[in-house]
């Protein structure tokens, strides 16, 4: 009944706009806005990736609103072809270009249309066959013949008289949401699709000898068709429409690296998946995701490797749900040694985004770029990035870290100034410094934190890179904040306790030192990548990073 309903009100939304309609998991096609908005286009071009094939052409169609394919005629063999915005346009080299110019070849935007129209491209193009340089224009469930490309009204008129008039044809003018398919480089029209935007012109490659076709559209190569949208005027936006196995492919290399191990690109590939299947916030602008960190990183199959490929493979189909539905997959690069409650990061409850402590990533720190971190702030500066948020407590005289989540990363950052002092809470805290992550101290460690060994009797100056056991003789590195950790010492095993002095003297300025970079919410890259060289599959890998979920 639930389904029903949805369906709809897709049906309804679709019948007065042409949005995304279903969504990625009910057919397992996910639509990815690759250019839009600013970034739209007057102008793109497709060309097959091997073209060396013979026949790897294209057929025109739609996806209707269940993202079914729906083809409107007989594939072209050409394989390069230009989309472009309806109207006079000249081309130069591969480009087109806006109004009549001398270089190249001119497409006129005006043309005679016969009056009749045909319920199929097979008898429009009987039609269109008795006619030279006719082209085939679907409109809306209905196939028009169109002769003739005219710069003007004027010249379109006087051709039409020139044929027969009114009894014979029509002149047609450019339409606000037309597209005209052309062979790149030439004014030969292939095809020409105007449906008041209400449907989207789809392009989708030929397979071949079985091969799963791969098209280049501007220096990248990409599986799937492509969808040319022009719902309300201006100028295409263009979106590859892609089974989402293939999108996470194209995904899962740009985000966790393409020379990880296998079962941490597992762990990356079901949650690639897994987000891109429940987003929903650019559905507004006509698809689901975009190709920047804004959602994930989508260059179409540029950095996969066979690796990669296979990752995706093995976990296909599988996604992380909680509570029944899907879960947002939320990950980072690494999270310098515990990760957080979502809460203490966003103030925002989420069930399987606990904080824990990670003993994983020390094992890969070496190799983790930047992994600690340390920057120094004057009072000046610290004076400005107060500002920035309009807070104004005159010279800044101290700032320390007013309260550690359980696992010890910063939820609360306390400044002092000569005229008041201004507490920043959970994520804040790293934003207001602009740090790599919420995990930090001020000041120098040594002077702010104690290690001791022994009740008090010895002293460690840092931990990084020290192993301890547990109480049970489980050998790891050392995490901070673990709750309990053991040292051996040449008196042999002691407990370690962790002092902080959380505040440090009045200073002029104030050395922020710490590990790791991201949110801290939900799965570390590089813990994933140091769990699966380990020996851990991925499911354990979620299972670690994301609290009571499950894997199907
Ligand atoms: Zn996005």
């Amino acid at each position: 009944m639930k389904y029903l309903l949805k369906t709809l009100i897709l049906g309804l939304l679709l019948s007065c706009v042409c949005a995304a309609g279903a969504s990625a998991l009910d057919n397992d096609m996910l639509k990815v806005g690759i250019k839009y908005g600013d970034e739209a286009m007057f102008s793109a071009n497709l060309q097959n990736y091997n073209d060396s094939v013979a026949g790897l052409g294209y057929t025109f169609g739609y996806f209707d609103s269940g993202r079914v394919y729906v083809p409107l005629g007989p594939a072209t063999q050409e394989y390069k072809v230009t989309v472009t915005v309806d109207g006079n346009f000249y081309t130069t080299g591969s480009a087109c270009y806006p109004g009549t110019g001398s270089a190249g070849a001119t497409v006129g935007g005006w043309h005679l249309q016969l009056l009749d129209v045909y319920a199929t491209y097979e008898e429009a193009m009987d039609a269109a066959a008795r006619y030279d340089g006719a082209h085939i224009a679907y409109l809306m469930n209905a196939y028009a013949v169109r002769v003739g490309q005219y710069a003007s009204q004027a010249e379109a008129d006087a051709a039409l008289a020139a044929w027969g008039g009114a009894d014979a044809a029509q002149v047609v003018a450019p339409s606000s949401t037309g597209v005209v398919v052309t062979v790149t480089g030439t004014d030969r029209v292939l095809f020409y699709f105007d449906c008041g935007g209400l449907r989207s012109l789809a392009i989708q490659p030929q397979s071949v000898n079985g091969e799963k076709p791969v098209t280049w559209f501007r220096g990248y190569r990409y599986y799937g068709s492509f969808e040319y949208q022009r719902v309300t005027g201006g100028n295409l936006g263009v979106v590859n429409v892609v089974n989402i196995e293939d999108y996470t492919k194209g995904s899962v290399p740009w985000e966790i690296g393409n020379d990880k191990p296998l079962e941490a690109i597992k762990a990356q590939a079901v949650c690639a998946r897994t987000y891109a299947a429940r987003q929903t916030r650019h559905r507004s602008q006509g698809f689901d995701v975009c190709t920047t960190v804004d959602c994930q990183v989508y260059q179409g199959v540029a950095a996969s490797n066979a690796v990669t490929d296979r990752a995706v493979e093995e976990t296909a189909g599988i996604y992380m749900y909680y509570d029944g539905t899907l879960a947002e997959a939320f990950y980072y690069s690494s999270n310098g040694g515990a990760s957080e409650d979502a809460a203490n990061v966003w103030n925002d409850e989420v069930g399987y985004c606990k904080g824990k402590i990670d003993p994983y990533e020390a094992y890969v720190a070496s190799r983790i770029s930047k992994y600690e971190w340390s920057t120094t702030f004057t009072a000046a500066e610290l004076k400005t990035r107060l500002a920035a948020r309009g807070v104004d407590i005159g010279t800044v005289k101290n700032l320390y870290v007013s309260e550690f989540t359980p696992t010890g990363n910063v939820c609360a950052l306390t400044f002092v100034g000569t005229s008041g002092s201004k507490t920043f809470y959970r994520e804040n805290c790293r934003l207001v410094l602009g740090l790599r992550s919420m995990r930090f101290h001020i000041g120098d460690v040594t002077a702010s934190e104690t290690f001791c060994v022994n009740d008090a009797g010895n002293t460690l100056g840092t931990l990084h890179g020290a192993y301890t056991i547990s109480g049970n003789g489980v050998r790891s590195p050392y995490a901070a904040d673990a709750s309990e950790a053991y040292v051996i010492t040449s008196e042999g095993v002691s407990k370690l306790e962790r002092e902080r002095n959380a505040v440090p003297a009045a200073s002029d300025t104030f050395t922020v030192s710490g590990s790791g970079w991201g949110h801290n919410v939900g799965m570390s890259q590089w813990g994933a990548t140091a769990m699966a060289e380990l020996g851990f599959g991925y499911r354990d890998i979620l299972e670690f990073y994301y609290t009571g979920i499950e894997i199907r």
